[in-house]
């Protein structure tokens, strides 16, 4: 229901759990963050409210991450539980998921067919299985074919195992802006979260990827073009 996700030079943990903060008007059952530590990804996640998450992650995370991604859920699919809640890990991908996959469940029993399951119940965990299956290093390529197979309202942020420091997002439907700051690169479910780093934003446009590097924000269409977004200002703070 909420997301958030940073790649730069600040403290990673501070900039999802300042995000997570800012978007708990949304409502929400659950809150967690996954980020790279010496190049390995970590997860934190919780039932509840995001300071039960600040808790967690105040009381076992050194300050040394620089890229992440943060969610706030509302549970759609699969009950309320610390297993259910995002970021979801499958394979070398680790993702958060606003929306709905109309299809998981047809996906889910092809995936048992080859003896693949997933740990949650979440529809979101069945997204994190696609995308693995379809990623040979090309994180595009997995994308453009997972955008073919998964059907329903989707923004992701995704982090690949093999490739710290970097985020990848697209959407359908769901709602996702991006700004690019002296301090990194930032995404968001709603611009809320971003205007503590930034006035100049811009709107994912739909079926399209983001990639964050810290440094910059290429956004390309599923053919691969690559597009200027339109940079939108605002002028108010929060
Ligand atoms: N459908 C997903 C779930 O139930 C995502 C819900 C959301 O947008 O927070 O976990």
């Amino acid at each position: 229901c909420g997301i958030i996700g940073f790649t730069g030079n600040l403290d990673a943990t501070e900039v999802m759990l300042n995000g997570l903060s800012e978007l708990e008007y949304r409502g929400y059952d659950s809150a967690g963050i996954a980020f790279f530590q010496n190049d390995a990804i970590r997860t934190i996640k919780t039932t509840g409210k995001v300071s039960n998450l600040i808790e967690k992650v105040v009381s076992s995370v050194d300050k040394d991450t620089t890229c992440g991604i943060g969610h706030t859920r509302w549970a759609t699919h699969g009950g309320v539980s610390d297993t259910n809640c995002h970021p979801h890990t499958f394979g070398k991908v680790t993702l958060i998921h606003n929306g709905i996959i109309e299809n998981y469940h047809e996906l889910e029993k092809e995936f048992a067919k080859e003896s693949k399951f997933p740990v949650s119940q979440t529809d979101s965990e069945i997204a994190a299985m696609v995308i693995d299956s379809l990623y040979t290093g090309d994180a595009y390529e997995a994308l453009r074919k997972a955008s073919d197979i998964l059907d329903g309202a989707y923004g992701f942020c995704i982090l690949f195992h093999d490739q710290p420091g970097v985020i990848y997002a697209i959407r359908n439907g769901s709602p996702l802006v991006a700004c690019q700051s002296e301090q990194g690169s930032i995404i968001a479910s709603d611009m809320v979260a971003l205007i503590k780093y930034s006035k100049d934003y811009f709107v994912l446009p739909e079926h399209h990827i983001a990639k964050l590097d810290g440094s910059q924000i290429e956004v390309t269409a599923l053919d691969g073009t690559v597009v200027e977004p339109k940079i939108l200002h605002v002028d108010w703070d929060i």
